[in-house]
């Protein structure tokens, strides 16, 4: 299982996508920076994202907000006195792990061993712990059930500590005047700040939405998993604003679109769940997870939560600014409520890079290609001429004059023509556009297919045509 994560891992850095930040250094744990053809994903399934929301919805609009806050943002969005994780030491490793995780292996253990009533209880106890926020019996709880240290294999564990997850520093050059401002945690108090400012000047009527991409950060300090949990992030948040008793019915709503949204991106049915939350944030009253089958097995890709009036409320109360809305269709003033969809950029990124990756033996030989929907590959065409003499390569010039304006696309006219084809099936591009004699003779190139690796004979007049076809959805 994990192999497989291993192996993409791998062919991510192999191949362009993503690498461990500062790498020249061994790396900043759970940072991570993007490659050629890693940007281009990451930016492509950002514009999809984009566009469904602000384009597809003539009452969602964008904004892009600073990721310096005013420090007192985070006071009334609960981030300042809540958004901790429980953290316990070892003493003999000197490792810190999170408690909740810690029960939560130990559970899926017993889960594993078919004693699903025993992981159950577990998890429920802990919650219950947590909850009262009774840390000393969270740690009684690690000791009775035996859990011990992966490194040091001991169980000699400190007192459980909250800790929060905001990073801070400091504005202000001069040490006294200087006062901490954290870096943002999420993108969606940006929206909150902002939601008069833009209904007033974009004119909108609830219910309305506003959409956001940016960079979060958060100490996390459980990193693994690759680019599952990253301490710089990026989030698209969009959170909708509608009339108090309506926020229901826009959950259930949104919860379906969105789901949509992740089949038409191309990941199966079977590899998508939903799971609706039992125990829910302080400001919810309903909130669900998209889950997809990793690896490392399902887990939430995007959050979908219906925030109530809480961020409203609060901001009015810190800020002693009205944040009210006046409804002309039933003649009055309210805090609208808010339905959030909240998915990472980058966890959408890993999702569509382990969805697409395949590894398989065809008649006794290992073939390796990333299987993208032609709209968020990388790469959307490879312009190959079948050698370099001959003008083959001023043709096939030509034809990247063509198209580059509207694809990304590549010319390679090293190597063999089966190299340069494996090659572009590593990195996932769709197409190869193979220009040889006959191209010359009667305008016509061979398109060879990634996932079947089929060729057939094009025009190439058809080509903008029929790259334009298949890269849409
Ligand atoms: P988790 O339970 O996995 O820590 P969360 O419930 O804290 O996530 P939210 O606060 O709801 O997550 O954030 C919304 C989305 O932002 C998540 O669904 C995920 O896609 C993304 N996200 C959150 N934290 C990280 C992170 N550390 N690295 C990458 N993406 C993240």
């Amino acid at each position: 299982e994990n192999t497989q994560l291993k192996d993409i891992i791998a062919h991510a850095k192999e191949y362009g996508f993503v690498y461990p930040s500062s790498e020249i250094y061994d790396g900043l744990q759970a940072v991570y920076d993007y490659g050629a053809y890693g940007v281009e994903l990451k930016n492509n399934l950002k514009r999809l994202w984009w566009e469904t929301m602000t384009r597809l919805n003539d009452n969602i609009v964008g904004i892009d907000a600073a990721i310096f806050m005013h420090p007192t943002t985070w006071k009334a969005s609960g981030h300042v006195d809540s958004f901790n994780d429980p953290m316990i030491d070892n003493k003999d490793s000197k490792k810190r792990y999170r408690a909740d995780v810690l029960i939560e292996e130990k559970a899926a253990q017993y889960e594993k061993e078919g004693d699903k009533e025993r992981a159950q209880n577990l998890l429920n106890a802990m919650a219950r712990l947590l909850e009262a926020e009774d840390l000393a019996a969270v740690r009684e709880l690690i000791i009775n059930e035996g859990i011990t240290c992966p490194i040091s294999g001991t169980s000699n564990w400190t007192e459980v500590r909250q800790f929060n997850l905001m990073f801070s520093t400091q504005v202000g050059s001069v040490a006294e005047d200087a006062s901490t401002i954290y870096l943002r945690p999420e993108t969606a108090q940006g929206i909150f700040v902002n939601f008069l400012n833009v209904q007033k000047t974009a004119r909108m009527k609830v219910p309305f939405g506003i959409a956001q991409i940016g960079k979060a950060f958060r100490n996390e300090i459980v990193a693994r998993q690759f680019i599952f949990r990253m301490r710089e992030f990026e989030q698209m948040e969009m959170q909708f604003f509608v009339r108090p008793g309506s926020e229901l019915d826009w959950y259930k709503q949104w919860a379906e679109t969105r789901m949509r949204w992740h089949k038409a991106l191309g990941i199966p049915e079977q590899k998508l769940r939903r799971h609706d939350h039992e125990k829910l944030a302080h400001y919810a009253n309903a909130a669900m997870d998209i889950e997809f089958e990793f690896p490392f097995g399902f887990k939430e890709v995007e959050g979908i939560h219906s925030r109530t009036d809480f961020d409203l409320k609060s901001h009015q109360e810190y800020s002693k600014k009205k944040q009210q809305y006046f409804d002309p269709e039933i003649n009055q003033n309210y805090i609208p409520f808010v339905i959030e969809t909240s998915i990472g950029a980058d966890r959408l990124f890993l999702m569509t890079l382990c969805n697409a990756f395949v590894d398989e033996e065809v008649e006794g030989k290992q073939r390796t290609y990333l299987k993208f929907h032609p709209a968020i590959a990388p790469v959307k065409a490879a312009i190959l001429p079948l050698t370099k003499k001959d003008g083959l390569p001023e043709k096939a010039q030509e034809i990247v004059e063509n198209l580059k304006y509207d694809f990304n696309i590549i010319y390679e006219e090293a190597a063999s023509i089966g190299k340069r084809y494996t090659r572009q099936d590593l990195i996932g591009t769709p197409f190869c556009i193979a220009v040889d004699h006959q191209t010359l003779e009667d305008n016509t190139v061979t398109i060879r297919h990634r996932d079947t690796t089929e060729q057939e004979r094009v025009a190439i007049s058809e080509l903008h045509s029929r790259l334009t076809e298949a890269c849409s959805f």
